[in-house]
């Protein structure tokens, strides 16, 4: 299946229609910045305070794994780890390092059901991802399990997938690689025990197969740490003919890119405890069962009924504004 970018255009009501129900919107549910909730301009914004608080990945930068250079080593310059270990993909890039501000944008995406900050990452990654995405024929997210999938509600590399696939123009199919079997968190995981983690769990889709060969193909996903996913989809696709394939996210974790690769990921995890750990939920289900245990912007929360309730009542707020902005407004 293959989702064109213009999937969702359609004729829709005329203007005035659309710009009283932007004032009505906005009169309800004014703009907030997607990370602290200080009002801002328009909706799908950050505020000045949290935009100079995330780290984007700027050039210079590894040609490869994409991981920020201290100084220009020039345009072809690899880091420590790609020229220890070449990755199996062609390059890869990200837009923000991973930090306080951007994990908790990204785990209120994931596990918080904010999944309206997909529009406002989708624009960062196409921008982000130009180089990459203009030779590109095809984005292809990363999959999840389908009991992942079930618990969770949707793919959250998919969402990011198709906004960025409509923003640049490049088809998205998100059925092309399937998940064959469900892998345990990665968190706490070192590299090698990632890789291991994620050894044969990718698959192209019976019948997608025609799909893949000799196309330049873009493998999208939220957050990137030792690449041990994006390598293994990589694998699977190059195996399977592709011409070549790179790789887009929004988070890339970041220490020090020319240490070896070895260290650099045993002191990520030592030093500041996975996402998922230090807001001490396992996976999306203990978030909605088990009482509201992080906060739609992330950070750890009260775990009563009251909490919970409030962040649902915030959550279906969020998901009202959005239906109400795509059917009336073409805004998906
Ligand atoms: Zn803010
Ligand atoms: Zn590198």
């Amino acid at each position: 299946m293959v989702l064109a970018p213009d999937r969702l255009a359609h004729p829709g009501p005329p203007n005035f229609v659309r710009r009283a129900a932007g004032v009505v919107l906005d009169a309800v549910l004014p703009p907030q910045c997607l990370s602290c909730r200080a009002p801002v301009d328009t909706h799908g914004q950050v505020c000045g305070a949290c935009w100079s608080e995330i780290d984007f990945i700027a050039d210079p930068r590894c040609a490869a794994c994409g991981r920020p250079f201290e100084y220009d080593l020039g345009p072809r310059a690899l880091c420590g780890a790609c020229i220890a270990e070449e990755p199996t993909y062609g390059r890869a890039r990200s837009v923000m390092r991973y930090g306080d501000r951007s994990r908790g944008l990204v785990i209120g995406f994931k596990h918080g059901d904010r999944t309206e900050r997909a529009k406002t990452f989708g624009g960062w990654m196409a921008r982000v991802g130009e180089e990459i995405l203009s030779g590109a024929d095809t984005l292809v997210p990363v999959p999840l399990h389908r009991m992942r999938l079930l618990s969770r509600r949707f793919n959250q590399a998919a969402m990011l997938a198709l906004v960025t696939g409509r923003r640049a123009g490049v088809p998205v199919q998100p059925r092309l690689l399937v998940r064959t079997r469900a892998t345990p968190s990665q968190g706490g995981l070192n590299a090698a025990e990632r890789r291991a983690n994620v050894r044969g769990a990718f698959a192209v889709r019976s019948g997608q197969e025609g799909q893949v060969g000799g196309r330049r193909l873009v493998l999208v996903d939220d957050v990137m740490t030792t690449g041990a996913t994006v390598s293994a989809c990589a694998r699977v696709l190059l195996k399977a003919g592709a011409a070549a394939v790179d790789v887009l996210t929004l988070v890339q974790v970041v220490v020090c890119a020319v240490i070896h690769r070895k260290w650099q990921y045993s002191r990520v995890f030592s030093g500041s405890a996975w996402c998922s750990k230090r807001a001490g939920v396992a996976n999306g289900v203990a978030i909605r069962f088990q009482g509201c245990r992080i906060s739609s912007d992330g950070k750890a929360a009260g775990r009563g009924f009251e909490s919970y309730i409030r962040h649902q009542f915030h959550i279906t707020r969020l998901w009202f504004a959005s239906l109400v902005r795509a059917v009336l407004m073409q805004r998906p």
